[in-house]
């Protein structure tokens, strides 16, 4: 749109040195100026309504459990971060403000819509990343476009970040976290700090305590109930995690006050299992999966479907942790979904082509 602005100034520019006669000045000058004003008028609502985020709206869960949105906000951030890569419309420095959206795992397909993110990836056909369907959590829509495309994700070239979500866990113009949230806490100390609120309580990085490499066993919704760096007694709280959900899959704690088992989460979703249990096949690079769309509640094994439930072991642990023994990893891989909201170019474009064409017509034929 700038280009077309400034495109445009040009050729007006070179009318007023070519024009032929003051009359023709004359002629064009008045309709000419308020059309630029109404050109610049229009770059400054562009540029005004880029990347135009809107307001998280933390859902309230009066008697948990609670279905958690399975697109839209779950909770939001209540701190700001810093780019560390550069991802979509974000560079390198960029801020991630606080009160941003936490989303829950899924996305909401993959259609022409995003045929430009998608080829950013380094798909050449973007066709066959597409998944209109949606209902595919992060990790495995990823997967999903990588075995598609034949590329890797998430990958780092110099500062670029290629992947479905950005270093930190989220996307698009309208921010959203779908995991991670690797740039709002550092992996340092014991538990690690607050980075959001989900219905009335708190979200905090994935360390129980990262100076001891434990991790927290979490519940079906991705909650545990422990102690917090805000709360000295023990409270219910969620961790993001490295496996789906990332963020949450449900809403607890359960009706007793304790943690939420897969059993109780599947409940709460009509699309759990509401497929005679068979689910989608999907392939994915580490090979084809059975998989429920839009069901949230993963057990133990990180199957979302079947009645072969394995229970998460924080239902029958007295820890409230365990303890890894090599580092992991912290990195967010990813999936997005809107391409930027830019204010249409072939607009800009046929605007600058009409005062072009004017401009001539004017020229040589007065
Ligand atoms: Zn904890
Ligand atoms: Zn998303």
């Amino acid at each position: 749109m700038l280009g077309a602005w400034l495109l445009f100034e040009a050729m007006l520019y070179i009318c007023s040195i070519f024009g032929p006669t003051s009359r023709l000045l004359k002629i064009v000058s008045l309709p000419m100026a308020s059309l630029r004003w109404l050109s610049a008028l229009s770059v400054a609502v562009q540029v005004a309504g880029q990347p135009q985020s809107s307001t998280c709206s933390n859902p309230t869960c009066s008697s948990p459990p609670c279905a958690a949105p399975l697109l839209g906000d779950v909770g939001c951030t209540t701190v700001s971060g810093t780019e560390t890569y550069n991802h979509e419309l974000l560079t390198v420095g960029s801020t991630i403000a606080s009160n941003a959206h936490i989303y829950g795992p899924f996305e909401a397909g993959f259609t022409s819509m995003q045929k430009s993110i998608i080829e950013n990836w380094g798909c050449t056909d973007a066709s066959v990343a597409y998944d209109s369907e949606g209902g595919t959590d992060i990790g495995t829509a990823e997967s999903k476009v990588s075995k598609a495309c034949n590329i890797e994700l998430p990958r780092i070239e110099g500062n670029n970040y290629y992947g479905v979500v950005g270093p930190c866990g989220g996307h698009t113009n309208d921010y959203h976290f779908h995991r991670g949230f690797t740039c709002l806490y550092s992996e340092s100390g014991a538990h690690s700090t607050k980075v959001g609120e989900v219905a009335s309580h708190n979200m905090y990085g994935k360390w129980e305590d990262y100076d001891n490499q434990r991790l927290p066993l979490l519940d079906a919704c991705g909650g545990h109930i422990g102690p917090t760096p805000e709360s000295s007694t023990a409270v219910y709280h969620y961790h993001v995690q490295d496996q789906a959900p990332f963020t949450v899959g449900c809403h607890g704690p359960s009706s007793s006050g304790g943690l939420v088992s897969v059993a109780t989460c599947r409940a709460l979703y009509s699309d759990c299992d509401n497929d005679g249990g068979s689910g989608t096949t999907i392939e994915l690079k580490t090979g084809t999966v059975a998989y429920d769309r839009f069901c949230p509640c993963f057990d133990a094994a990180g199957s979302n479907m079947g009645t072969n439930i394995q229970e998460l072991p924080a239902l029958s642990s007295t820890e409230i942790y365990y303890t890894v023994n090599s580092t992991t990893d912290s990195s967010s891989d990813s999936t997005s979904t809107m391409p930027s909201a830019t204010m249409d170019s072939a607009t800009a474009w046929s605007i600058s082509a009409f005062f072009v064409s004017a401009c001539y017509f004017l020229m040589f034929q007065l």
